[in-house]
């Protein structure tokens, strides 16, 4: 990671902002416990030191997607919580699995199958969650398989138990009549399963109401200060501020060109800053159309490049703003949602595709 000083871009990362989030998620829940998912490093903001921050709100089980994340945060997190791999275990990785301590999800009767037969070698039972596929047709076992272990005493042979879970597709619409339909359907999967505590929810999931919440909930996007439902105000504190260095500034005449393909012309004599941040940093060429000093905006002008963007400062007083000066792209004058909005995407795709170029303070 590049230093304060040599990097083009700091992006801010409020560990106790996202400790907040955890706590006021927790205070929605009743007797059920609040897991933390941290796959893709943490939704792009650090697996290790955000998994660190809710284990120490009391967070004990955490969610990954791939077997190497999770070896990676068996080794930042040591012995004790319970790490789950989403995604599943490659076959043949079992061994990995079990030397990291961690519990698969398992989506399919022939995963189900290795783990077992991996238990049974260790001569102990191993942890896993069992997905069933209430309605997403994502991962998970399709209702006739779930019915067909469910008949079949050996199924689980050399595994435990400890979590059966399911996904829900649509829970940021909260009318939305697939929530009720997968809710039943996950209530009758369940029931087939060996007994071990439920979990349905996830962010949007948890504001669906305590019938969701059976066990335990999955939030990722609300610790990370996502809008859980976007059609409602935002319940969640603000995480990150992403700040892009000043690299150089200039006058330019009326008439004068801007940027690759000459999009923008300036209609009147113009101030402008070149700020070192571009697509190549993660920064969607279409996210915000603007950066903020002191709050005052500060508009795009012409198109995003690699590793700059310019910047109209005429709204500034001459020589207010030099190289080196921090701008804001993300923070409390526009949000990870607002941007996502302003290039047609979702706040996840923003946050995970920050890149590794940036200088990144932990607060
Ligand atoms: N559970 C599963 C199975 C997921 O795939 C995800 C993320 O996509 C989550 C929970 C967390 O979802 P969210 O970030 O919307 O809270």
């Amino acid at each position: 990671m590049p230093s304060e000083a040599t990097a083009g871009a700091i992006l801010t990362i409020d560990l106790g902002a996202i400790r907040e989030n955890y706590r006021r998620l927790q205070a929605r829940l009743g007797a059920a416990q609040c897991a933390g998912v941290v796959k893709a490093d943490g939704y792009g903001l650090g697996a290790a030191e955000v998994a660190r921050a809710l284990a120490a709100e009391g967070c004990t089980s955490f969610f990954i997607a791939l077997l190497a994340e999770g070896v990676a945060l068996r080794r930042a997190l040591g012995p004790g919580p319970a790490i789950y791999v989403l995604n599943g275990l490659p076959p043949g990785s079992e061994n990995e699995a079990v030397e990291a301590e961690l519990a698969p999800v398992i989506n399919s009767t022939a995963q189900l199958k290795a783990w077992g037969e991996a238990g049974l070698a260790a001569g102990r039972k191993l942890p896993a969650a069992i997905q069933v596929d209430s309605g997403m047709s994502r991962l998970g076992m399709p209702p006739a398989e779930v019915e067909a272990l469910s008949r079949e005493p050996t199924s689980f042979d050399g595994v435990a138990v400890t979590l059966v879970m399911s996904h829900l597709a649509c829970a940021d619409e909260p009318a939305h009549p697939a929530n009720e339909r997968q809710w039943l359907a996950f209530e009758r999967l369940r029931k087939m399963l060996p007994e071990a505590p439920a979990s349905l929810a996830n962010s949007s999931g948890i504001f669906l109401g305590p019938a969701f919440h059976f066990d335990l909930v999955r939030p990722g996007a609300a610790l990370y200060g996502i809008n859980p439902t976007p059609a409602e105000p935002n319940p969640m504190l603000p995480v990150v501020r992403l700040q892009a260095k000043v690299v150089q500034t200039r006058s330019v005449e009326k008439g004068a060109g801007v940027g690759y393909g000459h999009t923008y012309r300036a209609e009147d004599p113009l101030g402008l800053a070149t700020i070192s941040l571009g697509y190549a940093d993660g920064w969607h060429r279409r996210a915000a159309s603007a950066a903020w000093f002191e709050n005052v905006r500060l508009p795009f002008v012409g198109r995003v490049s690699m590793d700059s963007i310019i910047l109209d400062i005429s709204a500034l007083p001459q020589g207010k703003l030099g190289a080196g000066d921090l701008v804001e792209l993300l923070g409390p004058s526009q949000s990870v949602d607002d941007a996502a909005g302003h290039a047609g995407t979702i706040g996840y795709e923003i946050l995970t595709s920050l890149g590794p170029r940036f200088h990144r303070r932990y607060t």
